[in-house]
């Protein structure tokens, strides 16, 4: 096998499509050699050398020996110079490069060949004295750092001591005798710390080198890293052995690095800094400050130093061409290296740049406006995921921040506002027009209005997948969750955090939902922007997908967030939202409470213009399209109260005895509500209940096609739904309601009954329910809870542990389990679609959100998604890439 791969001087043994074997970085660099780039002469040791490696104890065999001398012919033929010459000495560096590029992890040594004899060589042929001793202690420094890994503060303690001495606060101003003095102190440190003089022979040095990046790939830093970035363990690194350039000969040489465009905002600007007489550590170090690329640049900011573009223009311009040339052969934005040495330009290093969302999304645009890409590669090029930070508002960067508290950064977006310790004052202050952030141990169902008024919510407990995490995320609000150093006393209206500091009802406080931050005070915030880049790109998108993309939303205000986003209909609209209204709790609560049919029915008959009025304004939002209503789904329970000082109160709003209440709410007491009497068994058991939502259904939308001519078409959905006999009898309820309601009203509109499949049970028996459903909406969230055994509800205890074992690859209730869960759905649409042909196939719950699950929904050939409103255009971005 070979394993070491040439590259400059007109051969490249390598390219671009070799980034497994070759890393990414000598990968690039063969690349660049092979289209003519100015690029040093050198070799790559291929990866496989380094899992031979490790495989055989850390040893290198004979013949990578051999390989390794014919690589340094290469580069002595090239250069016309020896390595180890004591008249005109070959310097090479050693680099590390893994396939994805590590910053900081893994190590580099530059300079390497000089020792004493052949730095007065190096010297004597460049005829620069101070040049060859600068060079000599940076390789003792980095060497000694890298390979001999002694303790480098001895030796930066040395060099700020040699330049105190001088009155010197630049590198720059030592002279040869000073950077000569300060070899011999650095040599003294070496024998010190490592009792054996530095090494004199180059080959020692090579060598010493290669083991060094090889031992780097298993250093604990890099192990953490790859852990953190799904990175295995097996790639291993490349190491590149690259003839030196010298940025660091005086006034016409310099080093820099440089983006083809800005990697922040994605403007089409050149974008980066250079350092004149350095050589390229010190622009990362911060020794000195950097010098703009361009003149524009420096202006912008006000700066006096001259830009690269004004001081060597000359390199400047060759500079600008290789940018334009990289970027139209890559055909992406590309983060390059570069040095110049006495003014010829020399490359050393490109590569893919990383950037932000908003520049991603730019970049994108530009490029295929530009003609450089296809509009479907720039659809491909933008993470989904990555839209999440555009879509909300954020904090300005630039502000003040207090920071009081942390937790998990658990729905994005930022807000600020007066904290509230319950649900009731949050709707109140909001009612009254005053911007809130709830506060809470932890929430339930009953908070639900609460977080609706507020701009954002705080839980002391609870993860990224608790109640707070889900509802928050549905509604688009910003949440932070489990912040542990806060305790809230919520009967006394405050909040503790550290250092004695509180906070109280009323006082403001922001919360940024993407870092998990809590800060005393308003931050200002700015808006998102959908127009522009954001809406071309969503029009690219919309081209190529096949997937309807819905949302789930119960509120008029969700509804039309749900449009300005793109969705297409409502895919989820649970019902039970409205009835956690204030003002119709009590009504919800005499229907639970009343002892017989006839008392739930006067109940549920006080209900009905209510729940009307609330399908109203949703179908006038989304008159025209379809709009999938679950019926009642939670147990009565949940609208009970559960603490004892609120008995009195709701028992009197009610017109009942305490004692009734408390008896009511013992008998509905439930040891696993998940499994209950919830879903259709509310329907089964009290059917007056559906009566009465389809009902509602039915005359709001004769209303608002009476009102615009437009009616929706409601899906009504049927959850929890585990046989085909309680579909049967649902189906009924609703059925004969619509005919009473179109007989009432002399006119008919068109619906369709389905249900929802979140129960195995109904998975496999899709064939028979499909006989009476008329359509499917797969319930992922209970589907898994289900088939997994876990609940949601508790699962924040051990899932993270569960991932981090590898047990489940994600958060099952974040990504779909495909392989598991993914059985069921496939299952159940092949049988569904056997018995109804072209039956209508969906997905609700929070997997409709989530890029790598609706990529699962494409294969299957479902019909549609549905997410919550903010999630909705990352939907649409996932649906095309999936289609493409
Ligand atoms: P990293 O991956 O940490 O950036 P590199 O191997 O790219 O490490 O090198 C570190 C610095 O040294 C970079 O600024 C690079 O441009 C510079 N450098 C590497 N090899 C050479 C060389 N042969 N000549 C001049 N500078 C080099
Ligand atoms: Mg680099
Ligand atoms: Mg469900």
């Amino acid at each position: 096998v070979q394993y070491v791969y040439r590259f400059g001087g007109g051969v490249s043994d390598g390219g671009k499509g070799d980034k497994n074997l070759l890393g990414g970085k000598g990968s690039n660099l063969a690349e660049m050699a092979s289209i003519g780039l100015p690029v040093p002469p050198g070799f790559t040791i291929s990866t496989a050398m380094c899992t031979r490696y490790y495989e055989e104890g850390e040893s290198f065999p004979q013949s990578l020996r051999d390989e390794v001398a014919n690589g340094i012919a290469h580069i002595e033929g090239v250069t016309g110079k020896r390595f180890g010459d004591a008249a005109d000495p070959l310097l090479v560096s050693v680099r590390s490069g893994a396939r994805v590029s590590m910053p900081g992890m893994m190590d580099t040594v530059l300079n390497l060949g000089l020792n004493d004899q052949t730095v007065e060589g190096l010297a004597a042929a460049s005829g620069d004295d101070r040049f060859a001793w600068d060079s000599y202690r940076r390789f003792i420094q980095m060497y000694s750092d890298v390979v001999l890994e002694l303790d480098h503060g001895a030796f930066e303690e040395a060099l700020e001591i040699a330049k105190e001495d001088k009155g010197f606060t630049l590198d720059t101003e030592l002279s040869a005798d000073d950077w000569r003095a300060l070899v011999a102190e650095y040599k003294g440190l070496v024998e010190e710390q490592w009792g054996k003089p530095f090494p004199q022979d180059v080959h020692d040095q090579l060598w010493g080198a290669i083991g060094a990046v090889f031992g780097s790939w298993q250093a604990e830093r890099a192990k953490v890293y790859r852990r953190l970035n799904d990175i295995p363990h097996t790639w291993g690194t490349a190491v590149n052995v690259q003839a030196m350039v010298f940025g660091n000969m005086g006034d016409t040489s310099a080093t820099g690095v440089a983006f083809t465009r800005d990697p922040s905002k994605g403007d089409n600007a050149y974008y980066g800094e250079f350092l004149i007489n350095a050589q390229g550590e010190d622009v990362v170090a911060g020794i000195r400050t950097p010098q703009y690329l361009t003149k524009d640049a420096r202006e912008a900011a006000g700066a006096k130093a001259a830009s690269m573009e004004e001081a060597m223009p000359d390199a400047y311009a060759e500079l600008a061409a290789v940018f334009d040339r990289l970027e139209r052969h890559y055909r992406d934005m590309q983060d390059i290296e570069f040095t110049v040495q006495q003014g010829k330009l020399w490359m050393l290093q490109t590569r893919s740049g990383k950037r932000t969302a908003k520049a991603a999304l730019k970049i994108a645009v530009d490029m295929a406006e530009e003609g450089l890409i296809s509009q479907e590669e720039a659809v491909a090029r933008v993470d989904p995921a990555a839209l999440d930070q555009l879509l909300h508002p954020t904090l300005d960067p630039s502000a003040q921040r207090d920071v009081i508290a942390k937790g998990l950064p658990a729905s994005p977006g930022a807000a600020s506002g007066a904290a509230v310790f319950d649900s009731d004052t949050a709707e109140k202050r909001a009612a009254a027009g005053e911007a809130v952030i709830l506060i809470r141990t932890e929430t339930s169902p009953e908070d639900i209005h609460g977080m609706h008024a507020a701009r954002g919510i705080l839980t002391a407990r609870g993860g990224m997948t608790s109640h707070a995490a889900v509802v928050a995320r549905g509604m688009g609000r910003p949440c932070v969750s489990g912040a542990g150093g806060i305790s809230i006393d919520a009967k006394a209206k405050v909040m503790r955090v550290g250092g004695g500091r509180e906070v109280r009802e009323g006082d403001v406080v922001t919360i940024d939902g993407a870092t998990g931050e809590v800060m005393a005070g308003a931050v200002p915030t700015v808006q998102p922007e959908l127009a522009g880049d954001f809406g071309t790109l969503m029009e690219w998108a919309d081209k190529v997908r096949r997937l309807k993309v819905r949302a789930n939303a119960e509120t008029p205000l969700d509804a039309r967030t749900a449009r300005e986003f793109g969705a297409e209909g409502i895919g989820l609209c649970r019902t039970e939202h409205m009835f956690f209204e204030a003002e119709r709790i009590t009504a919800v609560r005499q229907m639970i409470l009343a002892e017989d049919v006839d008392g739930r029915k006067a109940a549920l008959e006080r209900l009905l213009p209510e729940q009307r009025s609330d399908f109203v304004e949703l179908f006038e939002v989304m008159a025209g399209l379809p709009v999938t209503i679950r019926l009642l789904d939670p147990p009565l329970h949940e609208f009970l109260p559960h603490e004892e000082a609120e008995f009195a109160e709701v028992a009197s709003a009610a017109g009942v005895e305490v004692d009734v209440l408390k008896r009511r709410a013992a008998e509905l007491h439930e040891f696993n509500p998940m499994l209950g009497h919830r879903g259709c068994r509310l329907g089964v058991t009290y059917p007056e209940i559906y009566e009465m939502q389809a009902r509602a259904i039915f005359e709001a939308a004769i209303d608002v096609a009476e009102k615009s001519g437009a009616a929706p078409i409601p899906e009504i959905m049927i959850p929890l739904v585990a046989t085909r006999r309680e579909l049967e009898l649902m189906k009924a309820v609703v059925d004969a309601a619509a005919k009473q309601v179109f007989a009432e009203r002399g006119r008919e509109i068109e619906y369709l009954v389905g249900t929802m499949i979140e129960l195995p049970r109904a998975a496999l028996m899709a064939g028979e329910i499909a006989e009476v459903g008329e359509f499917f909406s797969f319930g992922t969230n209970d589907l898994t809870q289900t088939t997994l055994g876990v609940s949601r509800d508790d699962a924040a205890r051990f899932l993270t542990t569960y991932v981090e074992r590898g047990i489940y690859p994600k958060d099952p209730f974040v990504s779909l389990d495909v392989e598991g869960v993914g059985q069921l759905i496939e299952l159940a649409a092949e049988r569904g679609r056997k018995t109804r042909d072209g039956i209508k196939l969906g997905i609700c719950g929070e997997h409709g959100g989530d890029p790598a699950s609706i990529a699962f929904c494409e294969k299957v050939g479902l019909d549609y998604v549905s997410a919550s409103p903010y999630r909705v255009p990352i939907a649409r971005l996932a649906a095309a890439q999936a289609a493409l």
